[in-house]
């Protein structure tokens, strides 16, 4: 399968290099970073795992799409605030045949990438993975998870269940949902209740339940979460998102948020595409949502005094 990962960052570094060992697949990694791309071609591409280093030689990148072409699968892996400027700099990569999936947090891209390249070929999904970027052509998979995706209509597909079948061969455990809107539903609620608030105090993600004034915070940004949710007939997985956040917070209590390094390193964080999305899709269905509002508004801010 001919495969392109628009956005070679951490974790599409990790979804290529890993796609890029199984024999038949060939993977193109498309990145503006031109530093990195040098650095993959002349080296290849070298992940740390548990203190293992392992190089990936087989993957070609480029910073030109026209330099790919058409492929046969398209994973977009730029963060959510560049999904659509990315898509539209990187056309060349699909064709009429292309199936493009996005794994990427935040609410927001599926329609973005939809708008512009249309909806028949859009897959979504969700990844437990994490990745950090350790400097040009070097990344660490930082931790491991499932991967699930989906067809946005939620039928069984044979090109979903194929997918399913390369990236489980690639080492990448995959199932298939029926439920992925719920499923970004889900994984967005728990960003709702950890990145901003993360970001805004420096703690790390277990941190945020050792105060309670900070803790009652989350509580309340993924409750008015779950209000907007529901009233968009989301089907979540949990019972009590609330509780499924403070239980993920627990159990990567030493992580620092992506948000929280976007904002230690001066980058965009994803804020609009996360709490701000649930202020927007609340206004959308007349829900009030003044928490969200003022994490978002906050970060905003950190991001402005930088
Ligand atoms: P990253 O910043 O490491 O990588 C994004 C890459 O996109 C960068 O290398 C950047 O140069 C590139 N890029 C920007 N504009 C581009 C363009 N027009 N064309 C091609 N490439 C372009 O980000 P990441 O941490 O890999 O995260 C990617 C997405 O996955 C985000 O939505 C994030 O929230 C999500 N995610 C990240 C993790 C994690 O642990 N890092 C875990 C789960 C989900």
């Amino acid at each position: 399968m001919k495969i392109a990962i628009i956005g070679a960052g951490a974790m599409g570094c990790l979804y290529g290099g890993k796609l890029s060992a199984v024999q038949g697949n060939q993977v193109f990694l498309l990145d503006i970073w031109q530093e990195h791309v040098n650095a993959i071609n002349r080296y290849g591409l070298f992940m740390e795992e548990q203190a293992e280093i392992t190089n990936y030689n087989r993957l070609v990148a480029k910073t030109k799409a026209s330099d790919v072409g058409v492929v046969d699968l398209a994973i977009v892996f730029v963060k959510s605030t560049l999904t659509e400027q990315a898509i539209r700099s990187n056309l060349f990569v699909f064709g009429p045949n292309t199936i493009t999936l996005t794994l990427q947090n935040g609410m927001g891209n599926i329609d973005l990438i939809c708008s512009v390249i249309g909806a028949k070929n859009v897959i979504a999904g969700t990844t437990a993975h994490g990745a950090t970027m350790l400097g040009p052509g070097k990344m660490r998979h930082a931790g491991t998870g499932k991967t699930f995706i989906g067809e946005l209509g939620g039928e069984i597909s044979e090109r979903v269940s194929q997918l399913a079948e390369i990236f489980n061969h690639a080492n990448l455990e995959t199932e298939i949902s029926e439920n992925v809107l719920g499923l970004v539903w889900d994984k967005l609620l728990i960003n709702v209740g950890i990145n901003a608030l993360t970001a805004i105090t420096k703690l790390q993600n277990g941190g945020l339940l050792a105060h309670q004034e900070i803790e009652a915070i989350l509580e309340a940004a993924v409750t008015e979460g779950i209000s907007v949710a529901k009233a968009k007939n989301i089907s979540l997985s949990f019972a009590d998102a609330v509780a499924h956040t403070k239980e993920i917070a627990a159990a990567t209590g030493t992580n620092k948020s992506s948000m929280l390094q976007d904002v230690l390193n001066h980058r965009q964080t994803e804020i609009d595409m996360i709490n701000g999305a649930i202020v927007r899709e609340g206004k959308a269905v007349g829900i009030l949502t003044p928490v969200n509002m003022v994490l978002t508004n906050l970060v905003h801010f950190i991001e402005k005094s930088g």
